[in-house]
C-alpha cells in the first residue's frame, strides 16, 4: 500500500541518518506504558524540528502540545547550554510523563513543561523574553489563536513551525467539516491577509502517512 511505502522509505532513510537513542527510545516505551496515543512526531520531523532550531541559532523555544515530550525533547537538545525551552500540556498525565521522559534525557533544566489550557497559558505570557522558535501542535481547532499569541511572543525573525495542516488533503475537501479541517482553514483564512507573516505549506509524506507542517516566517 501507499503508506507501507511511505514507511519503508522513512525508515530507509532514518537507517543513515538517524542514530538510535536511548533518550527517545525510552520517550516512546515509557509514553506506551502509560497509555499515550502514538500520535508524536516521526523521528524525521523530530531530527528536522531540532535543524531548524539550530539553523536559526534558537535559544528560547516555545511548543504548544506536549504529549508525552518526544518532539520536546529533540527541539530542546538543539539548544544552547544556555537554552530554555517551555511546552504547554492540558493533560495531567501527559505532563508527568513527558517530565520523566524529559528528566531521563538530561533536560530538566532547559525545558518546563506548564500544565493548563494553552490559550490560557499563552494570554498570561508576557512578550519580555521573547522567543526564537514556536511549534504548534496541539488541539487544531484553536491554530489560529496560537499563531497570534506566537507572533506576540516572538522576535522579529521567529519562525513558527504549526503541524498537521494537511490532514491527508481533507483540508482542501470542502465536504470535510470537522472542527480540525475547520480549524486549519480559519487560519489559512487569516494568513491571506495577514502582513506581518510570510508562511507555506510542506505537505509530508512518511510512517505518519500524508500531512503536512506550515513554516511562518516573522520577518
Ligand atoms: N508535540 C508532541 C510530539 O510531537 O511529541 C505531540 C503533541 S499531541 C499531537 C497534542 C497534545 O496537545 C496532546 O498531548 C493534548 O493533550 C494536547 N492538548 C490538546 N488540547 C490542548 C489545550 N487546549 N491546551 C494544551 N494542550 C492541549
Amino acid at each position: 500500500s501507499a503508506h507501507e511505502d511511505w514507511a519503508r522509505s522513512d525508515a530507509y532513510h532514518n537507517s543513515f541518518l538517524l542514530a538510535p537513542d536511548d533518550a527517545l527510545t525510552f520517550a516512546k516505551a515509557n509514553s506506551d506504558k502509560h497509555g499515550l496515543r502514538d500520535i508524536a512526531v516521526s523521528a524525521a520531523q523530530g531530527k528536522y524540528l531540532s535543524l531548524l532550531v539550530r539553523s536559526i541559532g534558537a535559544k528560547r523555544v516555545l511548543e504548544v502540545g506536549t504529549l508525552g515530550g518526544y518532539s520536546t525533547i529533540w527541539m530542546g537538545r538543539a539548544l544552547p547550554e544556555d537554552g530554555e525551552l517551555i511546552t504547554l500540556e492540558l493533560n495531567e498525565k501527559h505532563v508527568q510523563v513527558a517530565r520523566e521522559n524529559i528528566a531521563h534525557a538530561g533536560l530538566a533544566d532547559k525545558v518546563k513543561v506548564v500544565q493548563g489550557v494553552a490559550a490560557e497559558s499563552l494570554a498570561k505570557m508576557a512578550a519580555d523574553k521573547p522567543f526564537d522558535f514556536v511549534f504548534i501542535d496541539a488541539d487544531k481547532p484553536n491554530n489560529l489563536t496560537y499563531l497570534l499569541e506566537a507572533k506576540r511572543l516572538t522576535r522579529k525573525g521567529a519562525v513558527i513551525i504549526i503541524d498537521n495542516v494537511v490532514r491527508r488533503g481533507k483540508v482542501a475537501d470542502l465536504a470535510y467539516t470537522d472542527a480540525n479541517c475547520e480549524g486549519i482553514r480559519r487560519l489559512l483564512t487569516h494568513l491571506k491577509t495577514d502582513r506581518e507573516v510570510e508562511a507555506t505549506t510542506i505537505s509530508t509524506v512518511g510512517e505518519k502517512g500524508w500531512d503536512g507542517f506550515m513554516y511562518v516566517l516573522k520577518p
